[in-house]
């Protein structure tokens, strides 16, 4: 199998594996939740393994609810480091911090297992970099997901570290 063959199969699944997955759920309260009812899952900042029934809700397909990555000790505890960082952050500017366009409704990003402020990012941005891990390494790996050139990598990384840096002055 090639490169992009490989791509395409990991990114998209086949319906009858979708079906499948979307299949597997228990119910919690009024919710159906992904996964069976006695599954163990590692919650991504504590590692503890964890009883599903340790995990919050996050969003919905098809009706089906998906959990939190992160155990609800962890949420919580998050939660309170971002009402703490809130009262160190500077003002909320008009723009994204990381995409630069203009958003009334900014949100603050601190630095997970700390207090401290990291910056002020549109609801897509800071959902995005979340995603891709919320550190450099998964940022990185996307990067180089997109493209295979390291040197084309290398080249975009200074015009775009130029173009942000030059928004700071
Ligand atoms: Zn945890
Ligand atoms: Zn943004």
């Amino acid at each position: 199998m090639d490169y992009y063959t490989w791509k395409m199969r990991r990114n998209y699944p086949t319906a009858r594996k979708r079906r499948k997955a979307n299949k597997e759920f228990h119910i919690r309260g009024e919710l159906k939740i992904k996964g069976k009812k006695d599954d163990m899952r590692e919650c991504k900042v504590c590692r503890k393994i964890l009883p599903l029934i340790a995990f919050t809700t996050y969003g919905s397909d098809r009706g089906v609810y998906d959990l939190r990555k992160y155990c609800r000790e962890c949420h919580s505890k998050q939660r309170a480091e971002v009402e703490i960082a809130r009262k160190t952050a500077p003002p909320k500017p008009d723009r994204c911090a990381r995409c630069h366009k203009k958003e009334e409704k900014l949100q603050l990003d601190h630095i997970h297992g700390s207090t401290t402020f990291r910056g002020w990012l549109c609801g897509t941005c800071n959902t995005g970099m979340g995603k891709l891990g919320d550190n450099l390494e998964g940022v990185l790996q996307g990067a180089i997901y997109l493209e295979n050139d390291e040197n084309k990598i290398i080249e975009t990384l200074h015009k775009v570290f130029n173009e942000m840096f030059a928004r700071t002055r």
